[in-house]
């Protein structure tokens, strides 16, 4: 099986891309390469027999329709995305650009490739979206494939629309398609704006570690490599037309979390006071949901997955690869921009 997986060479994607390289897939990434791309993500995979890159933006319509062309892939992976809420909020324009049209043109380029090889019944396009398009949970309560759609924040508007326009794309077209809707990632590759991986490094540092409004904001994490593996399981035996939610079993609070985090490092790397002197309070963001937790029934029951990892297992898995690559994470922040939403400046 040939895929093509947009937003490969992100921190989900590129998991999907080893993943599936792994299992057997010739895989196409498709990336524009933003500033949350990170091509050495696909080091493992880069050279090997059945993998191809393509450095492309999928707002660019006549390309797309060439790489799909040049590829004639049986399936799509959708992860290109501008996936981070803070910058959505300081700037909305880009989320829209790419998370809906971006979304549109990969549609419709799939849907001609599709249709030109007439209408191949194993064809898929997988939507791979988030748990947010749900909005917030009051304390009780689990959010599933029929929750209603919610969105507060601009990211999470944006990956709630480009999910009704694949759902279209499937009603209207016959295009079959699947959506899947998971919960907070975190592993080894996380970009380094995200809360998991600025806490490792900004306690690392001995610089404070921010936690939005009082932390009690819960949410549930899947390990990533778990989500790569729901992913190829969704793809291979999902009903085309169906949504599945996906999620671990680690729901938590930020604050929660983030001491977890800091108890990890005190382990690791004692230092005079404890990582947790470090966390600091600052102002909540606006929108900011309070609680996410998923009801993962149906991808269980029908297609038999499971998460492999705990938290508490997956989070010390995450401290020892952030611990043992810096060379990865520094070049990340010497390109800074990271954490201004929390004050951080350009050097967080
Ligand atoms: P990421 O920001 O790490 O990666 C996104 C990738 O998309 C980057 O490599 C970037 O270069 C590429 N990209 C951005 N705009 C593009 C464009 N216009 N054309 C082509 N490529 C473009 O994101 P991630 O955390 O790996 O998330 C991947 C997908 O999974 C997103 O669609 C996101 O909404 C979804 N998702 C993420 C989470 C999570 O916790 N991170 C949870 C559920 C769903």
């Amino acid at each position: 099986m040939k895929l093509l997986i947009t937003g490969g060479a992100g921190f989900i994607g590129s998991a999907v891309a080893r993943l599936a390289m792994e299992e057997g897939c010739h895989v196409v990434v498709l990336d524009a390469l933003t500033y949350a791309a990170c091509p050495a993500n696909l080091a493992p995979v880069e050279g090997l027999p059945g993998y191809a890159f393509e450095r492309a933006d999928i707002r660019d319509r006549t390309l797309l329709e060439r790489i799909f062309a040049r590829h004639r892939p049986d399936a799509v992976l959708h992860l290109a995305a501008e996936s981070h809420v803070d910058r959505s909020i300081d700037g909305p324009d880009a989320f829209i650009d790419t998370n809906i049209t971006g979304t549109f043109y990969l549609l419709e380029a799939a849907r001609s490739h599709w249709q030109a090889r007439g209408r191949p019944a194993g064809f898929r396009f997988l939507q791979v979206s988030t748990d947010e398009v749900w909005g917030s949970l009051g304390p009780e309560g689990q959010f599933s494939e029929d929750s209603p759609q919610a969105p507060n924040s601009p990211y999470a508007a944006s990956k709630s629309a480009a999910d009704q326009l694949v759902r279209a794309w499937g009603a209207t077209y016959g295009l079959p398609v699947l959506i899947t809707n998971c919960s907070n990632n975190y592993g080894p590759y996380h970009f380094p704006e995200k809360l998991i991986p600025l806490t490792i490094l900004q306690a690392l540092a001995g610089k404070p570690i921010p936690v939005y409004g009082d932390g009690a904001q819960v949410r549930d994490w899947l390990y990533v490599e778990d989500h790569a593996r729901a992913l190829l399981t969704v793809l291979r035996r999902g009903e085309p037309g169906r949504r599945y939610a996906i999620g671990g079993t680690g729901e938590v609070s930020n604050l929660e979390l983030v001491q977890k985090i800091c108890a990890l490092l005190d382990d690791r790397r004692p230092r005079a006071l404890p990582h947790a002197t470090l966390i600091t309070h600052v102002p909540d963001r606006p929108g900011h949901d309070r609680r996410y937790a998923i009801d993962a029934t149906r991808i269980r029951q029908e297609l038999g997955w499971t998460p492999s990892v705990s938290l508490d297992q997956g989070l010390a898995h995450t401290v020892d690869w952030f611990l043992a690559n810096p060379g990865w994470w520094r070049v990340l922040q010497a390109r800074g921009g990271l954490g201004q939403r929390l004050g951080l400046g350009p050097a967080a």
